[in-house]
């Protein structure tokens, strides 16, 4: 739990930082923060002036103090700042109390919550200083494996998710708030919007906020295990304009789903369907098993790549679709086919980068632990007329232990496995399949780089690196690489 926790107003309420000026000792504004003295062994912080050496893969601030390297939130290199210096035990922090003399990086970051949400990390950057230190921190990882190429970046890079996620529950006054949780906390920051999100995705969770402050339906309470609605999950089909908002409740029981329903359909008849999932357990997961369709079809659908792929509440879909068509070219460029090659689509979600590939293959196979998603990517193959592709529920590693077993080939393996990476069942298989040409794209490229130490030492060049910034305003990078193997 964060000790963000002791700060007032959060349960409370009251919106954060509404100056949004640079950290300027924001955190004792609020009576909270490290002047209590708390966690410096029982002395005040220490208060010193510092300048800021670099930045973590992470984004964060590097100084030195008393002989140590100390990461400061929301400090950019060659700052000189004051800090506080707090020592619990042998571990000792560092908060940006006051920016002495500014980076020519800084901007004054458009989102009023950014100091307190911890969802995007890089909002006090100017666009060029992000995309800078995003490609700086791939070179660094990568170096030993080549140079990558430069950034494919976005040019409007706020609103882009398709895809918005906001926590219910009670403020300490018994008020509904909605938002997002703090960075490694349980605690819900209030927001009525968030600049990454679809707009329209916002504006439909504020109404759901109200239709709760006017009805008997209570938020869930994570400490009490009471009342109802949990999360509100928002999908939009950016092409298609379709919209599915699923309700994640405590409960199967639904107290006045008529009314509810009623209510939110009224205020936005753009919602194309409507989904109760039910997540009754005691976890970080938001997406419980059981799920109920309370109108239109349950799934949307949206176009990339020049195909249409219909995606359920519980499946994958990239969350950025505009820099996705640009990471799938360079994706299929990479793989580089002719119509004949059979083509391994591992990890593949709803099935779009195995049935892009599919109109320039012999065949596509696809493998995807996830239910809903290989169901989808079925239908999807169907919807597109895709005659050469099959798709495979299953562990991607143990399904590629299977076919090597069974003594297959595979002339190109395209990858895309979820931030932990691969595993050594999978990238061995891949190697006994001896496929000419692996794709790997990934979201992580620490776990990227540990899967290419394996694959080099087992017979592939990593031939090529293209980072895409997916993720802006935020650390995160995708990285689509290609893998030869050694004649
Ligand atoms: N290629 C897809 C999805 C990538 S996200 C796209 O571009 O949209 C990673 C996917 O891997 C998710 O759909 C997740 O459900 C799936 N996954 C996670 N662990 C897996 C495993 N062990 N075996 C197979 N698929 C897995």
């Amino acid at each position: 739990m964060s000790k963000r926790k002791n700060h007032g107003y959060k349960k409370s309420g009251k919106k954060p930082n509404p100056a949004n000026k640079p950290p300027v000792g924001k955190r004792q504004a609020h009576g909270g923060g490290p002047a209590k003295g708390k966690g410096t062994d029982g002395k005040k912080p220490v208060i010193a002036e510092v300048t800021c050496s670099g930045l973590t893969n992470e984004g964060k601030g590097i100084i030195q103090w008393d002989g140590k390297k100390l990461e400061v939130e929301h400090l950019l290199p060659g700052e000189t700042a004051e800090v506080a210096v707090s020592t619990k035990g042998r571990h000792t922090t560092a908060q940006l109390k006051r920016v002495i003399q500014p980076s020519s990086d800084r901007v004054e970051p458009p989102c009023v919550y950014f100091y307190e949400c911890g969802g995007c990390q890089l909002q006090h950057m100017n666009n060029e200083a992000q995309v800078d230190f995003k490609q700086k921190t791939v070179d660094a990882l990568m170096k030993p494996f080549g140079k990558p190429q430069a950034m494919l970046t976005m040019e409007h890079p706020y609103a882009y998710r398709n895809k918005s996620h906001t926590t219910f529950g009670l403020s300490r006054d018994r008020q509904v708030i909605g938002g997002l949780y703090a960075s490694n906390s349980h605690e819900i920051i209030p927001m009525d919007h968030c600049l990454i999100h679809d707009p329209k995705a916002d504006e439909i969770a504020g109404t759901i906020k109200g239709i709760l402050r006017t009805t008997k339906l209570q938020p869930y309470n994570e400490d009490t295990g009471n009342g109802f609605l949990r999360h509100v999950l928002i999908k939009v089909g950016k092409t298609s304009g379709q919209i599915m908002v699923v309700l994640v409740a405590a409960s199967s029981v639904f107290p006045g789903k008529n009314n509810f329903v009623k209510a939110l359909r009224k205020a936005h008849p753009e919602i194309t369907t409507l989904v109760h999932n039910v997540n009754n357990k005691d976890t970080s997961m938001v997406l419980g098993d059981e799920e109920k369709v309370l109108f239109g079809p349950g799934t949307i659908t949206d176009t990339l790549g020049g195909m249409e792929f219909v995606i359920s509440a519980k499946s994958f879909y990239q969350v950025n679709p505009v820099q996705t068509e640009k990471l799938y070219d360079k994706a299929m460029e990479m793989a580089d086919l002719t119509g004949k090659e059979t083509v391994i689509d591992a990890y593949c979600g709803v099935g779009t980068i195995g049935l892009i590939a599919a109109k320039t293959a012999g065949r596509v196979i696809g493998v995807e632990l996830n239910n809903d998603a290989v169901r989808d990517a079925i239908r999807n193959a169907k919807r597109n007329s895709v005659k050469n592709a099959r798709f495979y529920q299953g562990d991607a590693g143990k399904f590629m232990v299977e076919m090597a077993e069974r003594g297959e080939k595979a002339d190109v393996v395209m990858m895309d496995p979820p931030r932990k990476g691969s595993d050594e069942a999978f990238l061995s298989s891949v190697v006994k399949l001896q496929p000419e040409r692996i794709v790997y794209v990934s979201c992580n490229p620490e776990t990227q780089v540990r899967d290419f130490e394996y694959l080099e030492k087992n017979g592939y060049n990593v031939e090529e690196i293209q980072p895409v910034d997916m993720f802006p305003q935020t650390v995160h990078v995708e990285c689509c690489a290609l893998l030869v193997r050694e004649q």
